[in-house]
């Protein structure tokens, strides 16, 4: 298999399965259990914690473990928009968010849908012209799923905070943590969303950063795990091995960051050099390396997907999550990209264990299906 589709999930690295297996195997007490193992388990809950929280320029209270970066957005998004009248969110977040700023909405909240540009950004002055004095949620995607156009969020908080230090600021990093330096306190975030699977940790867990200084409802509330603010027994095996493929990637970044721009200027000179006709979508200075949306011209996108995979060559169009329906990507249609060069793309995304080989053989079957796609308009 040559999987390029690591905007939708990753492999496990070989720290975060050990971490995994160690835990699952000798430390099986519940961490609220009072006696040695259930103290045990709590200490690993304790370190991953910590280890979270270096990793991000936060303290190791801020963070609550939950099942998945869609729990984090969901719990923003109901409960901190509760205590505000107004949400300002963007065009192009995740169905994670935009579904309960739907919801928001329905309950009689000001939902305000910030427009994007061709290479999928806010405008700065647009998010300006919207904020007043009221207290406002402001939830504006660190890095963009289908296109890895990175916001300036560092920017977006210095608006909002400037004259209303009562406005929260979320940011749903779940593509952004484990692939690009964060730090929470520079940047001045309230509230951050993660899920291990993006950054090469196992699925099923994720967490979500809250500053101390905001207080936001529980989520979930039955035994008072997690300070009371998210009960149920912790994942412990999942969230040491989150931990630790957390740090592995933060600690490899520099490394992996250039073995994934490599293979993005080797996968384009390639298909230059096969004289496919192919446009970035969302191409800027703004956009994450390995998150390559193109439009290949006279290709459908959906088609090419289909035989790749006949292939066993793994990528995407639109995110993993909608790539199985018709409906065309509300990300691209929100930069303005017309049906043609909508239908015609596909996501490659590239992660830390893919090699040239690999990548050759994805241009050389995205070479033989675009010679048949040519002969079949014929
Ligand atoms: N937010 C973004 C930007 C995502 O890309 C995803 C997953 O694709 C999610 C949220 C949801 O994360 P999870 O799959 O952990 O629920």
């Amino acid at each position: 298999m040559v999987y390029l589709d690591n905007a939708a999930t990753t492999a496990m690295s070989e720290v975060a399965l050990t971490a995994l297996m160690e835990v699952s195997a000798n430390s099986y007490g519940n961490p609220s259990s009072v006696y040695r193992a259930g103290r045990k388990t709590k200490n690993i809950l304790e370190e991953s914690r910590k280890i979270i929280a270096d990793c991000i320029g936060a303290e190791p209270e801020e963070i609550y473990f939950t099942s998945c970066g869609t729990e984090s957005d969901n719990w923003v998004m109901t409960n901190a928009a509760d205590k505000v009248e107004k949400i300002i969110t963007s065009a192009v977040e995740h169905h994670a968010i935009l579904y309960p700023a739907e919801n928001m909405r329905s309950q009689g909240k000001k939902v305000v849908l910030l427009p994007v540009d061709r290479n999928c950004l806010i405008s700065m002055s647009e998010l300006s012209a919207v904020l007043d004095k009221e207290p406002t949620l402001v939830s504006v995607m660190l890095q963009n799923n289908e296109v890895g156009a990175i916001q300036d969020v560092t920017e977006i908080a210095r608006l909002v905070h400037e004259d209303n230090s009562e406005s929260l600021v979320h940011t749903d990093a779940v593509q952004a943590v484990g692939h690009i330096r964060i730090d929470v306190k520079e940047m001045d975030i309230d509230l951050l969303s993660a899920s291990a699977h993006k950054f090469n940790g196992p699925k099923g867990v994720g967490f979500l950063y809250i500053n101390k200084k905001c207080s936001i409802a529980p989520y979930i509330i039955g035994g008072g795990q997690e300070n009371g603010m998210r009960s149920g027994t912790e994942n412990v095996a999942g969230i040491y091995s989150m931990a630790k493929a957390l740090e592995d990637n933060v600690a490899n970044m520099d490394s992996i960051h250039t073995h994934i721009s490599t293979l993005e200027s080797l996968l384009c000179d390639l298909l230059e050099e096969q004289n496919i006709d192919f446009e970035i979508n969302g191409d800027s200075l703004s956009r994450a390396v390995g998150i390559l949306n193109i439009s290949i011209h006279g290709n459908d996108g959906e088609g090419l997907l289909n035989m790749l995979d006949m292939h066993d060559i793994c990528i995407s169009i639109g995110s993993a999550c909608n790539s199985k329906s018709q409906d065309r990507s509300h990300v691209l249609l929100a930069m303005g990209l017309d049906e043609e060069r909508i239908d015609s793309s596909v996501r490659i995304s590239i992660g830390r264990y893919n090699t040239e080989d690999e990548i050759k053989e994805l241009v050389k079957w995205i070479t033989n299906c675009h010679k048949l796609a040519k002969i079949a308009e014929t």
